[in-house]
């Protein structure tokens, strides 16, 4: 196999102080971490997560797991085309695989993923040795697992270098939340006097066990000053509304970026939201960290228009 491409990833991430009166009235600073700017095919939290989890598997085939509208699983699927590794797409719902490909699964495909369509109690099921076993039957010879998400302990540990970029840079830093591996990397990164806020963008309040098992994972035990605000997450994974588009659209003319709608507009909308409420004690830093960019077919994505990114159904992280 020849070497594979550089990623040539933009690291450290810019991090640019915006000027938003609905901050500035609070006497609130607010700066953005432009994760999304790390790399065109693999934005933000997915490289950070990816790249520890690539090396490892030392260009061996990759089998992973995502929802209809996975960003991670599009991440891996360009990932195998930019190093030319062979990737493997187990996909939550069977019912899918009759119908025409979303954009997100379309591009899946373009790169080359194979796509294995699975019911909803086989994608629970997917840790079970035996389930784990017959998918991996059906992917090429070799395969190396990455979990749902790309949530582990090489995931935590290279998002806590997100942590370290942003040391001595805000008091507070807003994150949104899917499995939490990012908010488990990035809270243990954080130096002294910093905390990460954490906003799950899945309902049912289950996360925080979840980090703090990530966190034992890659470092023995809880690290870190984090939380979480369970308010924001709009209905669930994937729900959207008129009001969430609107802020997004709002926010992102103000300052020049395409707002991702499922996890990054519910975290920028609690975050204006705290600091309305006066969360926030003037003086007060915060970093927003922009996790992605739109997928295809998602408002500002580069699918064309349209709501790709709401399936309108409940689905999984990642
Ligand atoms: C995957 C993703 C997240 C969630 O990351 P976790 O580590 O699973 O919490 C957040 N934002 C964006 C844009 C994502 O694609």
């Amino acid at each position: 196999m020849n070497a594979p491409p550089p990623l040539d990833p933009r690291l450290p991430s810019p991090l640019d102080e915006v000027a938003d009166e609905r901050f500035a009235r609070r006497g609130v600073r607010l700066l953005l971490k432009r994760d999304d700017l790390i790399h065109p095919a693999l934005p933000g939290n997915k490289w950070r997560k990816l790249a520890p989890n690539l090396a490892a598997a030392a260009g061996r085939p990759v089998l992973t797991f995502g929802g209809a509208y996975s960003n991670h699983l599009r991440a891996v699927a360009a990932a195998g085309r930019l190093f030319g590794f062979p990737t493997t797409g187990v996909v939550r719902g069977d019912e899918l695989a009759g119908r025409p490909l979303n954009p997100s699964l379309a591009r899946c495909a373009a790169d080359g993923m194979r796509l294995l369509f699975v019911d909803r109690a086989t994608y629970r099921a997917k840790d079970d040795p035996e389930v784990l076993a017959s998918l991996l039957d059906r992917a090429p010879e070799g395969s190396t697992v990455v979990p749902e998400g790309g949530s582990n302990a090489l995931a935590v540990r290279g998002c806590a270098e997100l942590g370290r970029e942003l040391r001595g840079r805000a008091d507070v830093v807003a994150v949104a939340c899917g499995t939490g591996g990012t908010l488990a990397g990035l809270a243990a990164g954080l130096g002294p006097g910093q905390r990460a806020l954490g906003i799950p963008v899945l309902r049912g309040g289950f996360l925080g066990g979840g980090i703090r098992a990530l966190q034992t994972s890659a470092y023995g035990g809880p690290v870190g000053d984090w939380s979480l605000d369970e308010r924001f997450h709009g209905g669930g994974y994937a729900r959207t509304s008129p009001a969430l588009h609107a802020f997004a659209e709002d926010f992102g003319a103000r300052h020049g970026l395409a707002v991702e709608r499922l996890y990054v507009a519910k975290m920028l909308h609690g975050l204006t939201t705290l600091t309305e409420e006066g969360a926030f004690p003037p003086g007060t830093t915060l970093a927003a960290v922009i996790t992605g960019t739109p997928g295809p077919g998602d408002p500002g994505g580069d699918g064309g228009p349209g709501d790709g990114g709401n399936p309108g159904g409940p689905a999984v992280a990642g």
